[in-house]
């Protein structure tokens, strides 16, 4: 049996558990070591550390303090990493947390975080769903059950004094040029609610106020939440630390392409068991910058789809050049249009986009001016047939039900 090097309880705050923490900071002592070769067993919280409940209400979704997040398991500490190496890391397997059989997707409020598509839903929303084995479906969004597609959303090791400077001055940068908006355009470090691991006094408290937030994919991966790197994936890290210190968390029980509700896949507890090798001087070797990764043999078999396309014009008619961005949030649009023929509410079918395997494609971006991305939705994760016909849709989801909102508190 492989050691569980890190366990969390779920009943305990993540704040008291010195092997989490939710900042990135080369000061951040590791949790634990481990040599290469080794494969072991790290536990972690859901990426709020527990603070979002299974029942049926949205306050929290619309109540939490966001600078808590995430809360991640490590940092393990790999013998003989230097900068340069890469590390090499085997997602062997990962699963839900047997006490904890159970995930949840939400909306953010536009005040509190948003969303890719936050103009359309302003409001908190919050959906659970039940993970019966490698099977999830929800109370709250009939119609659908599909096989879970199992990731970290966010993976990664310790940036150096460097790397984490450069991340603060042009995130800063980009802050500076639109200070008030809402939501923000970055997430700069915040000391209050930082939790810098086994780090303690001065020394926490001057990591703490320039520790980088987890929120956005950087160079050492972090918090990219791509749904194809699931358990079975082998993924190359940049080692930019001695020893690596290699942190984990967010774990998704599935998720569709750009993770679109924000808060946006199936978010759960649970336990990753992986093994770690190095490659002696990777970086330049093989001339990487960013992780790469292969993917699992195994993934769910969703074959057949029903293809959204959508371009670079929004939806108040403007056009944009070549903006995949505007493109694909088009393509989501009217995927979400198409499924409320069938019953569903704008809510529940954005929150399908947001939680089953649907493929987002970049699928054109020289025609100018506008830029395509298309929406591929499985049809084999509904309990009716979704495609169109000669009859037209059949309501087949009732209309009595719907996820739980929670309107802003002024
Ligand atoms: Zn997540």
């Amino acid at each position: 049996m492989p050691q569980t090097l890190i366990k969390v309880d779920l009943q305990q705050s993540p704040y008291e558990n010195e092997m989490i923490h939710n900042r990135w900071h080369p000061d951040i002592p590791m949790a634990c070591w481990v040599n290469p070769g080794d494969d072991f067993i790290l536990e972690t919280y859901d990426w709020t550390g527990g603070f979002i409940k299974n029942n049926d209400s949205a306050d929290d979704v619309r109540d939490i303090d966001l600078s808590i997040v995430h809360f991640l398991s490590g940092p393990v500490g790999v013998h003989g990493a230097e900068p340069g190496d890469l590390l090499v890391v085997d997602l062997l397997d990962i699963g839900a947390k047997p006490d904890s059989l159970w995930g949840f997707n939400g909306f953010f409020s536009k005040k509190n975080g948003g969303g890719f598509l936050t103009d359309h839903f302003p409001l908190a929303h919050k959906s659970i769903w039940d993970i019966d084995g490698m099977f999830t479906k929800s109370r709250h969004v009939p119609g659908v059950n599909y096989a879970g597609l199992i990731h970290p959303g966010l993976i990664g090791c310790l940036p150096d004094a460097g790397l984490l400077a450069q991340w603060n001055k042009r995130e800063k940068a980009l802050i500076d040029t639109d200070p008030e908006r809402v939501p923000p355009l970055a997430a700069p470090p915040f000391a209050a609610t930082a939790h810098m691991g086994k780090l303690k006094g001065d020394a926490k408290a001057q990591a703490a106020a320039e520790g980088a937030r987890t929120v956005p994919p950087r160079e050492h991966g972090g918090n990219c939440d791509i749904k194809d790197l699931s358990r079975g994936s082998k993924i190359y890290f940049p080692v930019y630390v001695d020893g690596a210190g290699l942190s984990v968390g967010d774990l998704h029980f599935s998720q569709g392409d750009g993770e679109i509700t924000f808060c946006g896949a199936i978010e759960m507890a649970g336990w990753v068991h992986m093994k770690v090798e190095l490659i002696k001087g990777g970086m330049a070797k093989y001339g990487i910058k960013n992780p790469i990764f292969k993917p699992s043999p195994i993934t769910p078999q969703y074959n057949d789809y029903l293809i959204f396309e959508g371009i670079s014009v929004d939806e108040t008619g403007t056009q944009h050049y070549l903006d995949v961005n505007v493109a694909y949030r088009q393509a989501c649009l009217n995927a979400i249009e198409y499924m409320t023929k069938f019953g569903y509410t704008r809510a529940q079918a954005y929150s399908i986009l947001g939680t089953a395997p649907v493929q987002g494609h970049i699928s054109g971006v020289v025609d100018i001016p506008n830029s395509c991305a298309t929406l591929w939705l499985p049809t084999g994760i509904f309990d009716f047939d979704i495609r169109p016909n000669a009859a037209g849709p059949v309501k087949s989801v009732s209309s009595s039900s719907d996820i739980p909102m929670s309107p802003d508190v002024e």
